[in-house]
């Protein structure tokens, strides 16, 4: 199994950061030791002092596929959660300012916190998702997904390019605005509209 991400895929998120809008997707894996599942504890990791939350849209892979073509993007993914992309932004500065990769800052043990998936069926308004991070019961980021950049048919097909997708196989679809710090004993929850579909505990 293995974890495709999508950073800067909303305009606000990017100007947070100040990374210009990008043109094409931009792609970075987890491996399948980042994975942290529904309800499960995140430990704070040592190497790092600057812990940020990402809330996120996931999908799962339904179906093999290899240059999928974006109207047929559909078929390949069933199910939708929400997710917490943590990054180390200490060490993925450091990163960014020597051109290097990122993944000690976004693929380390753990890192990948998915909910429970639904099924696209069970969505209300499944054109345009609306998701929801709560921190200690209060609402941090609020995301729609006609805000994205690229939108899941073109991310689909765009990763189909240069990866087999494989079944169970999941895609983090970018963060949008509000992320932040994260501390200590912090509880974390994600909402697809009005369901809550995840939360994690920080230790
Ligand atoms: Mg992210």
């Amino acid at each position: 199994m293995k974890i495709l991400c999508i950073g800067r895929n909303y305009a606000e998120h990017a100007k947070e950061l100040k990374n210009e809008i990008p043109s094409e997707p931009v792609v970075f894996m987890k491996p399948s030791t980042a994975l942290t599942r529904n309800n499960k504890i995140f430990f704070y990791p040592e190497f790092t002092k600057n812990l940020h939350y990402e809330g996120e849209l996931v999908l799962k892979i339904s179906k093999n596929g290899k240059h999928i073509a974006e109207k047929f993007v559909r078929k390949y993914f069933e199910e939708i959660t929400l997710g917490i992309d943590f990054t180390a932004r200490d060490l993925q500065n450091k990163c960014k300012e020597r051109g290097m990769p990122w993944e000690i800052a976004k693929a380390f043990d753990g890192s990948a916190v998915v909910g429970n998936f639904v099924t696209m069926k069970e969505i209300e308004n499944s054109g345009n998702i609306h998701f929801t991070l709560k921190r200690n019961g209060n609402v941090v980021q609020r995301g729609e997904s006609k805000d994205m950049l690229f939108r899941f048919e073109r991310i689909i097909s765009y990763l189909s390019q240069y990866f087999t997708l494989l079944e169970g196989d999941l895609v983090f679809t970018g963060t949008p605005q509000g992320v932040g710090e994260v501390k200590l004993n912090d509880v974390y929850e994600g909402y697809l509209g009005e369901k809550k579909v995840m939360s994690c505990k920080i230790k």
